[in-house]
């Protein structure tokens, strides 16, 4: 036979472009438009449409950037139109990227009632809402945004005559990525220029032409399905064929009277089964929405209420339809700033149309959130879902997050959740994650179920590129054969689209394709796990080989964070402490309000530095508004219980003695035995205190960290050694740090001055545009050497490291994570280790070899690397390095210039144990306050090894007792702990402080043994 392939498909897609697509709509009416710029930041309707319209039309420029514009389209249906499929069409745009990163429009109806978005590719308005007077339908019924079709089929009958008077508030949203990852001013609205960006192309009501609709979406599933096939096979060709006598149906001159004849031939090869073994897509409505990211906060307000929007108006029309809705913090901005939006979400949450997910405050960062901070995002994202709808959640929901911790297994499982789902691994530079079903098993051995769709993909289309891909990809074929599929335009919001739906009922049951069914994310992983009784297991973090310039870009950003994190532990501590002598009531609202402001800034990407300079200006605004707040509230805890006096009582926070202080209590501080010393010594420095003697050098290096103790030299080399390195990323600037980087790096070694004031030694240097200013010391009764590194930093494209070569021979590193460490390799065996050059730590890192260790812990950095040389005589040694400063320049331009104060210290002859202690320690700054009582400590734990946590009233407000503790050396630990006020009764907890199991007191203390890592929650009942 001869082969006519290639004409066939030229054709198709010749007539799909021309004649099909044009053919869509017939006859329009256009509707007449009024308009008012708002001068500024967005307003609600009400104050909105108060405001004098002025006469617009269509092509009349409108938006700068960052700007909102509202219109008022108003017009008759026509008499002819009477009885006919129609629609309202709005083109806002007509220039721009797609859904979620250009223009956005919401309608609402004359009474301000939220009807359906406007985006690009979705531009279309259910004509029976958009009614008003006497033709008014209740916007909220299914009927007015039903049209009255099944499945996405625009076939609404418009009411000749009737009037059409609605709103749209029209964002104008920049691209912020028009030129790449190319510097760009649009990041804030000082910056962004006054250039009008968007023209209203179209507003118009329209008849659909329903049976070109539908022939549209036949040839397109069937033209995107034979291109997926093998040609060997003959469904290739028969489907072929079918197009072949479809498009000979078609009368050009006429297509939407044409069409029906036209889906006749197609409908036989449209019926066929799939195959019984083909792959099984769960399809679940969904929309990515980062609560920050080349937009400010403000505007995912608007971007949620738009996507709910439009996922109500969808669900009208479409029976079965699901949509997964996560973090918390977007439905609660709808409760707070959306009434009428909320009142929908309730109502499609109370239908089972929209399921909330994830069980988390926000999608977070889960690389750099503390232990605690890791915890509340479950606490508070699970607790919302429950107090608003009744629902808890069973999921774990984090597509995105760039990174998962190995603590994250047991965390999620004591949220009282059993599944995970991500898909960004799929990422990874490297190398190809060998699971998209598996068992996850973290650092602790808790194990949870995990699943990374298999299509690469949040924003799932059901194009048939993409379902061949799920197909072929799924990585543990053979075992199980089913794959979720997140679908909707996302990112920016947006969600499903009726065209997506389309695609889904035709490959519902196709032979040659996936078979695709819309359901929810539970009913798959009930499926997944029946498929998969005995899954595979992936041990330790989920790292992600990419994007790890992120534990470093934004430093100020970061820096609030950990100092956040650190106030909130203490607040919570003293707070608890004055609650329980009955001295203060304790903040309830106000702590929870700043927890989750604090959670919300862990978003995947304002913690990770990755947002537009909006983002990042307002965050680190926020962070000083918390500190002074929380600071405000530890101060005056603090002050009620030391009450009246004279001595100078030192609070101690951390879960450690400190300068004979108690754990968690406050007492007058024991001086060391040695006080800190500083010897000149030719041209160098001696700061001695006994424990410790370190000599910095007149290049104002630090050349010999001896512990006195077991008389050891740790170091091999310069240390306290700022290194700066070229940092151009060939992609993704503010994410990433390319391992070419290292190629080139300058030590920066020569001084301004060197001088010693008082007990320190302050070195000054200056490099390209930037100064350093080091303060080091080594503070009596520590074997610490401190430096605190301000850095007026005001280069670009730079990455700025300090560097501790260590005379270890260290076969793997221990970094902080989430209520325990992290063990990797110093080795580049294979390129799964290779690909960890760059990685993320809490506040310590840790290296031994038997019988000597030394620690490197920090107040505010993330970013780390940890290498290993050997030199001619096969001496290894270990280098740890801090990463302090990037300055990329996308997508925000100016991203970290300016001032810094960074502190970090070296720990020497120390065990993990140490380097947890030290890490808190350095986190949490003593404070005196001059008082008469001396607090007794609010819990004691009798083994180092079993650290406290948290401390906190119970959130329910019943006066229990919250006490969160883990063993943190990675071993086995029995502990007595012992609360400091009187007890009746202890529970073990979940996370959201609910009884799991009553735990026996012993004269009033609990007994406790460990396995390693284990995270313990205990509810003491007074
Ligand atoms: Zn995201």
């Amino acid at each position: 036979m001869h082969d006519d392939r290639k004409l066939i498909e030229n054709r198709l897609r010749r007539a799909m472009r021309d004649r099909i697509k044009p053919a869509l709509y017939g006859a329009r009416a256009p509707l007449t438009v009024q308009v008012w710029h708002a001068p500024g930041e967005p307003v609600d309707f009400a104050d909105a449409v108060a405001n004098d319209f002025v006469p617009s039309q269509v092509g009349e420029k409108w938006g700068r950037a960052w700007a909102t514009s509202w219109f008022r389209f108003t017009g008759q249906v026509p008499a002819d139109f009477d009885g006919k499929p129609a629609e309202v069409l709005i083109d806002l745009w007509h220039s721009g990227d797609g859904p979620g990163f250009s223009a956005e429009g919401l309608a609402y109806t004359l009474d301000g009632q939220p009807l359906k978005a406007l985006n690009p590719f979705n531009g279309y308005l259910p004509i029976a809402g958009c009614y008003t007077g006497a033709d008014a339908v209740d916007p909220t019924s299914p009927d007015a945004l039903g049209m009255g079709g099944i499945n996405g089929k625009p076939s609404a009958n418009a009411k000749g005559g009737a009037t059409v008077d609605f709103y749209v508030e029209a964002a104008a949203n920049p691209t912020i990525m028009e030129n790449g990852f190319n510097p760009t001013q649009r990041g804030d609205w000082d910056t962004a220029g006054d250039r009008l960006m968007y023209e209203l192309h179209a507003a118009d009501i329209a008849l659909v032409n329903v049976d070109v609709y539908e022939l549209y979406h036949d040839l397109e599933v069937l033209g995107g399905l034979m291109a997926e096939l093998p040609l060997e096979l003959p469904r290739r060709w028969e489907i072929l064929t079918a197009i072949g006598s479809a498009l000979d149906a078609l009368d050009y001159a006429d297509v939407p009277a044409t069409a029906a004849a036209a889906r006749a031939e197609l409908a036989d090869v449209l019926a066929k089964p799939a195959y019984a073994s083909a792959h099984q897509i769960s399809g679940v409505g969904h929309a990515h929405i980062d609560s920050a990211w080349l937009w400010p906060l403000r505007e995912t307000v608007r971007k949620v209420a738009r996507t709910v929007s439009n996922v109500t108006a969808l669900a009208a029309d479409n029976p079965g339809f699901v949509f997964a809705f996560s973090s918390a913090q977007q439905h609660a901005w709808m409760k707070e700033h959306k009434p009428k939006v909320w009142a929908k979400l309730k109502q499609a949450v109370a239908d089972g149309v929209i399921i909330p997910v994830g069980g988390m405050w926000v999608e977070s960062d889960t690389n750099m959130p503390g232990g605690e901070a890791m915890a509340r995002q479950f606490v508070h994202g699970k607790r919302f879902f429950l107090e608003e709808y009744g629902i808890e959640t069973d999921e774990a929901w984090l597509p995105d997050s760039f990174g998962y911790s190995g603590a994250l297994p047991q965390i999620v499982r004591l949220s009282n959740t059993s599944n995970f789902l991500t898909q960004k691994i799929s990422w990874n530079q490297t190398n190809k994650f060998p699971h998209h079903t598996f068992s996850w098993e973290g650092i602790d051995g808790t194990r949870v179920f995990t699943h990374f769709p298999s299509a690469d993909t949040y924003n799932g289309s059901f194009s048939a590129k993409e379902l061949a891909y799920a197909a072929s990809n799924y990585q543990d074929k053979g075992s199980g054969n089913r794959s979720l599929l997140p679908f909707g335009y996302g990112d920016g919001g947006g969600g499903p689209s009726r065209e997506m739906l389309a695609r889904a009922k035709r490959t519902a049951d196709l032979e040659g394709s996936t078979k695709v069914t819309i359901e929810r994310q539970d009913e798959f992983f009930a499926k997944a796990r029946a498929d998969l009784p005995e899954p595979a297991v992936w041990a330790g973090e989920l790292y992600l080989e990419l994007h790890r310039g992120t534990y470093t870009s934004q430093a100020k950003t970061k820096q609030g964070n950990r100092r956040s994190e650190s106030l909130l532990r203490e607040a919570e501590l003293w707070c608890t402490a004055a609650m329980l002598a009955g001295k203060a009531d304790y903040p309830y609202a106000d702590m929870d309000r700043l927890w989750k402001v604090v959670l919300l800034h862990q978003f995947h990407d304002i913690l990770p530095g990755s947002s537009i300079h909006w983002v990042h200006r307002e965050a680190e605004e926020t962070y000083a508004k918390v500190a002074a707040e929380l600071e405000n509230i530890i101060g005056s805890a603090q002050r009620a219980l030391a009450g009246e006096g004279d001595k100078q009582l030192v609070f101690n926070a951390t879960p450690h003695v400190r300068d004979g202080v108690p754990a968690m209590g406050a007492a007058v501080a024991t001086p060391a035995a040695t006080p800190s010393t500083i010897d000149v010594k030719g041209e160098c420095f001696v700061l001695d205190n006994g424990l410790v003697r370190a000599i910095v050098d007149e290049n104002g290096l630090l050349i010999s960290v001896v512990d006195l103790d077991a008389n050891r030299e740790a170091l091999s080399g310069p240390a306290n050694l700022l290194q700066l390195h070229p940092d151009t990323p060939n992609l993704w600037d503010a994410w990433d740090v390319d391992k070419f980087y290292r190629n080139k790096v300058t030590d920066l070694t020569g001084t301004d001055s060197i001088d010693v004031v008082d007990d320190t030694l302050v070195v000054t240097r200056s490099f390209g545009s930037s100064t350093v200013k080091q303060t080091i010391s080594v503070p009596a009764g520590s074997k610490r050497v401190e430096v605190s590194t301000t850095v007026d930093w005001h280069e670009t494209e730079k990455f700025l490291k300090v560097a501790f070569p260590l005379d270890i021979r260290a076969e793997r590193s221990a970094a902080e994570t989430q209520f325990g460490h992290v063990f990797r390799p110093t080795h580049t065996n294979t390129s799964w280790e290779a690909a960890k050059f760059e990685v993320c730590a809490h506040r310590f890192v840790h290296v031994e070899e038997p019988g000597f260790g030394a620690a490197v812990v920090n107040d505010s950095t993330y970013g780390h690397d940890i290498t290993r040389d050997t030199d001619d005589d096969g001496v290894t040694t270990t280098t740890i390095r801090l990463s302090l400063l990037r300055a990329p320049r996308f997508p925000d331009p100016v991203t970290d210039q300016g001032e810094h104060t960074l502190r970090y210290a070296l720990v020497v002859g120390a065990d993990v144990i140490d380097a947890v202690a030290e890490g808190f320690r350095i986190n949490l700054p003593a404070r005196t306050v001059t008082g008469g009582n001396e607090v007794a400590p609010l819990v004691s734990v009798d083994n180092p090894n079993v650290v406290v946590s948290a401390v906190k009233p119970a959130d329910d407000e019943s006066g229990d007792i919250v006490v969160r503790v883990y063993e943190a050396a990675g071993g086995r630990a029995n502990a007595v702990l012992d609360p400091g006020f009187s007890v009746t009764a202890v529970h073990e907890t979940d996370l959201l402080e609910r009884p799991t199991e009553e735990r026996t007191l012993v004269d009033g203390t609990v007994e406790l043994a460990l396995r390693p890592f284990q995270i313990l929650t205990l509810r003491f009942t007074r």
